[in-house]
């Protein structure tokens, strides 16, 4: 039985609030838990599907929510699962005959056909759609909890007293739809997500902290994120209560973690201001605007970056984009010392800010698809990259042009595994792709040598 909280943090589920989460504590305590080191970038896409198949963002060519379909200059397409082409956990029990339950895990829409059932995740356009298999599923869903809640409508709002009540409303029709599955379907293995952590972070992480640059001390929704953990233990709690039997073992993992957003670095500004890139046309006075609506001068222009809660950099490469300038062997020299600077860039009271930035090849064994040339995790995620040029801001934003958003991602997740056999302790060292290798040993079949993980239950690393 995996259960997975997308963003839930490990210094406030296993540590600050573990007093407050009972049956999430109890877990623990009969159980092995820590830290989950995620992929990078540690984003839901890719991470739930390097977690359930055990591959790299780089063997999947899914480098997050968006990516190039080529080296053409048309932009980015959202990855849905179709892009995921190596098996995960599912499709393994399916060709062992073993039955599962999937509930929202991202990258399942469209679905595809498995032994057991499955229900779409966050990604699917509507209930229109065809979300789920068996197709038949859909009008029993409907019966047992009205309309199911992919997602919230706009986690990026400024009504948070809705956001409140879309995120439960999501949250609890998911877990009452759990539950029917858990009773009426029979598996070995039962995989679910739910979204609602990530969104509260995002909409209510500077109510919480008070390093926040927003923080209100006095604000109502101080305690937002708090009292939903206490909801969430409380499902999460129900669920094992009455579908965990003995001979069940219980993970509760999370794609990565999330920490307070500082503000946006604006890769594109930065581009301009160094003179590697230059668009056709200039912003208006006063208006921060998107490259696409400018216009980029490819026959100038060395490089280009894309916003997001980590940056991306592409390289115009001559003979690879269709304008490229970049000659092929000036690549590795022009990235180290883009990488070199980009690294440099300071916060916006000029303060170092440890910013990681990664090549592909150096991330990936295996580069599929088409990778950013730089992967930028600007203050080691403590800042997200911006995408516009022009406007009020210089290189630092504290406005987010898609809307306000708290919190940005942690690089490590969480893991809470109890069952049979599982030694209790605190234990370090556990990775993402670890998650699949131990799921198919507890269901004692082969995982796949391409799997790039290894069961944790062979690994004895409790400390
Ligand atoms: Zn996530």
């Amino acid at each position: 039985m995996l259960i997975g909280l997308d963003c839930a943090e490990p210094s406030l589920v296993l540590e600050r609030w573990r007093d407050e989460l009972p049956n999430l504590a109890r877990l623990m305590e009969r159980g092995r838990h820590g830290r989950l080191t995620s992929v990078v970038p540690p984003i839901t896409v890719p991470a739930w599907s390097c977690m359930m198949a055990s591959r790299t963002p780089g063997d999947l060519g899914i480098y997050g929510f968006r990516n190039r379909a080529d080296h053409s200059y048309d932009g980015l397409f959202v990855a849905n699962g179709s892009a995921v082409k190596a098996p995960r956990l599912w499709d393994l029990a399916t060709r062992y005959g073993k039955r599962s339950i999937v509930l929202g895990v991202p990258g399942t829409f469209p679905p595809r056909p498995l032994n057991g059932v499955l229900v779409s995740c966050f990604l699917t356009p509507s209930t229109e759609s065809q979300y789920t298999y068996p197709p038949m599923l859909r009008r029993e869903i409907e019966q047992v909890v009205g309309e199911y809640l992919f997602d919230c409508t706009n986690f990026r709002t400024e009504d948070k007293d809705d956001l409140l009540r879309q995120v439960y409303e999501m949250t609890d029709r998911r877990f009452r739809l759990a539950h029917h599955l858990l009773r009426t379907r029979p598996w070995e293995l039962f995989a679910m997500v739910e979204m609602g952590p990530d969104r509260m972070h995002h909409g209510f992480w500077k109510d919480m902290d008070p390093g926040h640059r927003r923080h209100d001390p006095h604000g109502r929704h101080r305690d937002a994120i708090l009292d939903y953990h206490r909801h969430l233990d409380t499902l999460v709690g129900g669920l094992v209560e009455e579908h965990a039997d003995d001979d069940t073992t219980v993970l509760v993992v999370s794609d990565h973690g999330a920490k307070r957003m500082d503000g946006g670095i604006r890769i594109n500004e930065w581009l301009r201001a160094e003179g590697l890139l230059h668009t056709l046309r200039e912003p208006e006075p006063g208006q921060a605007t998107s490259l696409a609506e400018l216009g980029v001068d490819w026959t100038r222009t060395v490089a280009w970056g894309e916003g997001g809660y980590y940056g991306r950099v592409f390289l115009n490469v001559a003979g690879r984009e269709p304008n490229g300038i970049v000659p092929p062997d000036d690549i590795e020299r022009v990235l180290a010392d883009l990488a070199e600077r980009i690294a440099a860039i300071p916060g916006a009271d000029g303060e170092p800010i440890a910013t990681r930035v990664h090549r592909p090849e150096e991330l990936y064994d295996e580069v599929n698809g088409v990778a950013p040339d730089l992967l930028v995790l600007f203050g080691d995620l403590s800042w997200r990259a911006v995408g516009t040029v022009g406007g009020p801001d210089g290189i630092h934003t504290f406005e987010n042009d898609t809307g306000p958003d708290d919190a940005n991602h942690a690089q490590d997740g969480l893991l809470i595994m109890a069952g049979p056999g599982i030694e209790p302790g605190a234990a370090e060292g556990m990775h993402l792709l670890d998650v699949a290798p131990t799921v198919l040993d507890l269901l004692e079949l082969e995982a796949p040598p391409t799997m790039r993980g290894r069961s944790l239950l062979r690994t004895a690393r409790v400390a």
